[in-house]
């Protein structure tokens, strides 16, 4: 009974993996270190180095190894060059799934665990101050968000034709780390472009601050990534347990908060002082996109437990590490 991790050495990947392995499960993790680092895994994790778009190799993975589940966290994630480079995150993350899907189905493998993203949603047509729930209609609005909700496209067809059971769990806003070596490498989303900043003795930048909030800056779901661990075990153990078919399942705390509280959260926690720069809106910026977490809750018996110091506080420690 082993469980194939792609992506097993990315970010969140690595949180899953340690958490996975000291849980006492089997483990083999599959990545092409694109974006992966392979010291983050532990000498006892074995990895096999491929990319999901060779097929052969992927299937001989199944064929070395009893395959029980997979869960699929390799992946493409930058929205900002999924729009320019629309073909390569089709090829790359709609692509990968295929393959994977496909050697599960030659392999009679029936467990999966989908890493999809709250960019399904898109800009999801909501009253002000309503939770997203895994309900409200799916419409992205960039090539990244596109390819995660064809992910679930096909793995929930393949779970109505081929018997399969699949848990999609639709990330929010992902940061922190559980320990500081597994930290985010790369300063791609608020927090650490925050640090980034700060470092460099330059104001960090709040995208608007004329949105109708409370305080005009944008609300998101900040999740820390040793809780996405935790729902990614409890994700294991639901679709081991569960009867054929897909179920979406939002991956947040329920609470919102603002890019001005995160600033706040971040001037207290490394006691660099910030004065924001206000800049201009970004484009495909919702004002607020907050999980309704009852179905995570129902289903997984799994809520978030870190708030948004604890996020900071171990995404600060991870930086100063990397940043010595
Ligand atoms: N944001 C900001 N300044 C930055 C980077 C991000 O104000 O330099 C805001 C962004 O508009 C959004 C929130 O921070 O409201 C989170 O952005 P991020 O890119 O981390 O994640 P997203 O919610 O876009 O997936």
């Amino acid at each position: 009974m082993t469980w194939l991790i792609t992506g097993g050495a990315g970010y969140i990947g690595a949180h899953v993996v340690e958490l996975a392995k000291s849980s006492g499960r089997n483990l083999v993790v599959l990545d092409d270190l694109s974006s992966g680092i392979s010291s983050r895994l532990r000498n006892d994790i074995e990895l096999v180095e491929t990319t999901l778009l060779d097929s052969a190799s992927v299937n001989r993975v199944f064929d070395e190894h009893k395959i029980s589940g997979v869960l699929h966290l390799a992946a493409k994630k930058r929205v900002g060059e999924s729009v320019e480079r629309p073909d390569y995150y089709w090829q790359e993350n709609v692509g990968g799934i295929q393959n994977l899907l496909s050697a599960m189905k030659t392999h009679g493998v029936k467990n999966f665990v989908y890493s999809s993203s709250a960019a399904v949603y898109g800009q999801p047509d909501v009253l002000f101050g309503a939770l997203i729930t895994e309900e409200t209609p799916c419409a992205p609005i960039n090539p990244y968000g596109a390819t995660k909700l064809e992910g679930e496209v096909l793995s929930r067809a393949m779970a109505e034709s081929g018997g399969i059971k699949v848990a999609a769990l639709r990330y929010f806003n992902v940061a922190g780390a559980g320990r500081a070596e597994l930290g985010d490498q790369y300063i791609f989303n608020l927090v650490p472009i925050v640090f980034d900043a700060l470092e460099r003795g330059e104001q960090p930048i709040v995208f608007g601050n004329d949105y109708s909030t409370s305080d005009g800056s944008c609300i998101r779901d900040y999740v820390h990534v040793q809780d996405l661990a935790d729902a990614h075990i409890a994700a294991m153990e639901f679709v081991e347990k569960s009867d054929p078919g897909f179920t979406a399942i939002n991956i947040g705390t329920g609470q919102g908060a603002s890019v001005f509280e995160v600033l706040a959260m971040i001037q207290d926690v490394t006691g660099i002082s910030i004065d924001p720069i206000i800049g201009e809106r970004r484009k495909g910026d919702p004002a607020a996109l907050v999980a309704d977490v009852r179905l995570s809750k129902e289903l997984l018996g799994w809520q978030s437990s870190r708030d948004l110091r604890a996020i900071v506080t171990s995404a600060w420690d991870a930086w100063k590490l990397g940043h010595k």
